[in-house]
């Protein structure tokens, strides 16, 4: 394109946007916006990361305990009970499996204790009897020059080839060095591999011990127990002092236990005012729990959860108040999905039993994270192809910032190839993949993410509010529109 095109270009998109500008400051502020104060979402934020709910993790009784009292603020807000038998709850059972206590492992005279000397990163049981051959730093292994059928292989790790320049590297560590080093040797015939931490280990074992204790979840019915692995096992530095010792055997006893554990989704409804669009929804998404009392950071064990998740739901709480104080045509239903650090168990479980016919959702307006970083930056995910699953959603979305509170707006955490993968994190992905407009809402991460200084001193309140007015404005214009948001002709998640 030549240069002076380009110029006359600009100019004539000048003069348009400031004709939109002009056209859209007349544009009436919707009547519930008054309604939405810093005070109010800066108290709920307080009250619902509070000490007192231990990080209210999924499938406790402080996640039970903090639903209930997002229920009880719910009813002093006028909203209406829409969970199962005219309550604000919808329970449900997670399966839980994890590592047996009464697992045993042993390497020569090493009588290994779980999770203080020894990690176990593959949660499946095992029974293996084996000797242990030292093979060395992890990069180096030659697996075509060595015979490892039936050995229980001792390897150095190194982090070389890891990726460490990501959210939470700690809790990912020993999974990325399983995927990278163990998954060859255990293909190759290995009955066992042992890995001997490096210095990052050390450094991310205490995080890795609190996942790997807790096990893993899935909805109630919905995964199998997993069935016998060979065994990948941690050890600390000091072991290769002792590892390389001629004629050790590993004797591992590995007893996977399984449990329900139950959660709940709270919903409550507001309802609209239109004879026929009010048996129709927007879905107002977020989730109640968050990481529990975990290892130590900086003097607290409490991970509070306030931006994660807090500040999403005392948003949702205020446009639900919103709407209910200035109704629209259509009805908004206020979903707080359980479990949803567990892998989104809450959202799952709500769209294969919704509360409302499933087709009468027309949108999904998902927040997670709304309080931290820059005061002018935020992200809207689902925005772009292939996770755009309604270009009328995402255009109301996009309108509504521009009309209010006019965030610079993210455009790289979107992308299909983004490392993070953050898309597909949050509770929106469950009804995306049922073809239903979905956005999620973020400011997405900071250092204090997944850590007890996630607390309520370090919400940025001024943003918390203009988000909130971002999402009711949305949802404000999701409710009264003449058509509901169409879905993206042949839209489909790949994953
Ligand atoms: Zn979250």
């Amino acid at each position: 394109m030549k240069l002076t095109w380009v110029i006359a270009l600009c100019i004539a998109s000048l003069f348009s946007i400031t004709l939109q500008a002009q056209t859209k400051s007349k544009s009436k502020k919707p009547a519930g916006l008054k309604t939405i104060l810093l005070e109010d979402l800066k108290k709920d934020v307080y009250a619902m990361a509070d000490p007192h709910f231990n990080g209210r993790s999924a499938g406790t009784i402080d996640e039970l305990k903090a639903s209930a009292w997002f229920a009880e603020r719910m009813r002093e807000e006028g909203i209406a009970p829409a969970g199962d038998d005219g309550t604000y709850f919808q329970f449900f059972s997670m399966q839980c499996h994890r590592i047996s206590p009464a697992s045993s492992v042993t390497i020569g005279n090493h009588n290994l204790k779980l999770w203080s000397d020894l990690l176990i990163s593959q949660l499946a049981p095992a029974l293996v009897s084996a000797p242990v051959v030292y093979l060395g730093e992890a990069n180096k292994l030659n697996l075509n020059a060595v015979d490892v059928q039936g050995k229980a292989v001792a390897i150095q790790v190194v982090p070389d080839g890891i990726n460490l320049n990501v959210s939470l590297p700690e809790w990912r560590y020993s999974r990325s060095v399983m995927t990278k080093y163990g998954n060859d040797l255990i293909s190759k015939g290995a009955a066992a591999v042992i890995f001997i931490s490096d210095e990052y280990s050390e450094h991310a074992w205490p995080y890795a011990k609190e996942n790997l204790i807790r096990g893993i979840y899935s909805n109630e019915g919905t995964a199998p127990a997993p069935t016998s692995k060979a065994p990948m096992l941690w050890l600390h530095s000091d072991a290769s002092e002792w590892i390389k010792a001629e004629g050790l055997v590993l004797n591992a006893s590995l007893i996977l236990e399984s449990f329900t554990y139950p959660s709940v989704n709270i919903i409550g409804k507001v309802e609209g005012i239109d004879p026929t669009l009010s048996k129709e929804y927007v879905v107002l998404s977020g989730h109640p729990d968050a990481h529990g009392i975990r290892n130590v950071i900086g003097n607290d064990s409490i991970y509070h959860g306030a931006d994660d998740n807090a500040t999403v739901n005392v948003a949702l709480l205020a446009t639900a108040r919103a709407l209910k104080k200035y109704p629209g045509k259509r009805s908004a239903l206020l979903v707080i999905h359980g479990a949803e650090e567990r892998g989104l168990i809450g959202s799952r479980y709500f769209t294969t039993h919704p509360t409302v016919p499933i087709s009468s959702i027309v949108a999904v307006l998902n927040g997670d994270m709304i309080g931290r970083n820059h005061p002018d930056s935020a992200a809207l995910l689902g925005s772009q192809a292939p996770h755009r699953s309604s270009s009328d959603l995402v255009n109301m979305a996009l309108e509504a910032n521009e009309q209010g509170p006019q965030f610079k707006l993210d455009t790289l955490w979107d992308k299909p190839n983004h490392v993070e993968g953050w898309f597909f994190r949050s509770d929106h992905l469950p009804y995306a993949r049922l073809n239903i407009p979905s956005l999620m809402y973020t400011t997405l991460l900071h250092p204090d993410y997944h850590t007890p200084q996630d607390n309520a001193q370090n919400i940025d309140y001024e943003k918390l509010l203009k988000m909130t007015q971002w999402i009711y404005r949305t949802a404000w214009k999701v409710v009264n529109a003449d058509q509901r948001p169409a879905v993206e002709p042949n839209f489909k998640l790949e994953r």
